[in-house]
């Protein structure tokens, strides 16, 4: 059935953008005002920046009731910025985006009509993407790969965080409250009538990418380690493999020395063998290890975020309905 969408959120996490914050909302509120048969928020999540960019949100929030700010206590990563802006979206359509204009507002039309047509996730599929390294696309491409072969379906090339989904998709979304989020898979996995929707990544508009290499290394981690238990399993194939050669060789060792009578001759081939094995017991361990890492810290059951104030928007903490914790002083803060 075709679904009437009355209200639009554009959830965007905000992270050090001083440089792109007045562009974005001025090519944002464009596209808003070109759709006067919606209602817009811009949900705005400020992700502990350290420059000049909350005071710009709260200047925009002040003239503008459309613009809804989370002040986020600390910087608490992309991912987690994303799903706190989502948490408290209360729209139809929820389109969610960077802040750096490298995924244009002006598609936001072209996502709405298919919604309409009846697609309940709209996943945003980078057709060409300026800008952008060849170490990154070349990495990004070995990952997308390895993720496939580690079987997680659904999972599309080229599709990161920008996508839209209605608010049924929300509700399922926001149950999953994993710490350590690959956002592009639980998407991929959530099932619903999904549309691949072929887009032109821009170049970021101003500023640098707030994404270090090793900021990279544990997303893609955190990718593997939550949605696959493959590398465990495939511990288990060396083993039994290893263990079967072993045996052969025990073996050909035994007969070498009861039945033909030769004598083995050993240092080398047991330094090797040694070297190997303890090799392969830590790397083994450290698998293990990066499993329970992510148990421990799920097992906590620390909230995902917590937010120091919001603006024009009423605060949840952590989502999924728990109210924010009050007190008299930041009640009054202004
Ligand atoms: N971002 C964030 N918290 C972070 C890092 C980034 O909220 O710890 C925001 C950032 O402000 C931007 C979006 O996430 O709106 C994407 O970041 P960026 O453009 O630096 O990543 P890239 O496009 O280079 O992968
Ligand atoms: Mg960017």
């Amino acid at each position: 059935m075709p679904m009437t969408i009355n209200k639009i959120a554009v959830v965007a996490p905000v992270f050090n953008e001083e440089a792109v914050l007045p562009e974005f909302y001025r090519r944002l509120s464009a596209v808003a005002d070109s759709l006067p048969e919606a209602e817009f928020e811009f949900l705005l999540v400020n992700d502990g920046s350290t420059d000049r960019s909350a005071a710009l949100l709260d200047g925009l929030a002040a003239q503008d009731r459309r613009v809804k700010v989370l002040h986020l206590a600390a910087n608490f990563g992309h991912q987690i910025a994303l799903s706190a802006g989502v948490d408290h979206a209360d729209a139809d359509l929820i389109v969610t985006m960077d802040a750096d204009l490298q995924d244009s507002p002006e598609l936001i039309p072209a996502i709405k009509l298919k919604i309409e047509e009846g697609y309940d996730i709209i996943q945003m599929q980078r057709a060409s993407r300026d800008g952008e390294s060849r170490f990154k696309l070349l990495t990004a491409r070995a990952f997308y790969k390895f993720m496939t072969y580690l079987g997680i379906k659904g999972l599309v090339e080229n599709v990161g965080d920008f996508r839209a989904f209605t608010r049924q998709v929300q509700q399922v979304a926001c149950r999953f409250r994993e710490r350590h989020k690959f956002l592009r898979g639980i998407y991929a996995t959530l099932g619903f009538r999904q549309h691949v929707m072929p887009y032109r990544r821009d170049r970021r508009y101003a500023g640098s990418t707030k994404f270090s290499l090793s900021k990279m290394i544990a997303f893609a981690l955190d990718g593997i380690l939550t949605f696959s238990s493959a590398p465990l399993k495939f511990l288990h194939v060396i083993a039994i493999t290893l263990w079967i050669i072993s045996l052969a060789y025990l073996i050909k060792a035994l007969l070498d020395h009861y039945v033909f009578d030769v004598t083995v001759p050993g240092w080398t081939s047991l330094v090797v063998l040694l070297v190997f094995f303890t090799g392969l017991v830590l790397y083994s361990l450290a698998i293990v290890g990066l499993y329970i890492g992510k148990i421990f810290e799920q097992g906590q059951r620390r909230p995902l975020y917590w937010i120091r104030e919001g603006r024009n928007v009423e605060p949840v903490d952590d989502g999924c309905g728990q109210p924010w914790a009050k007190t008299p002083e930041t009640q009054n803060r202004k």
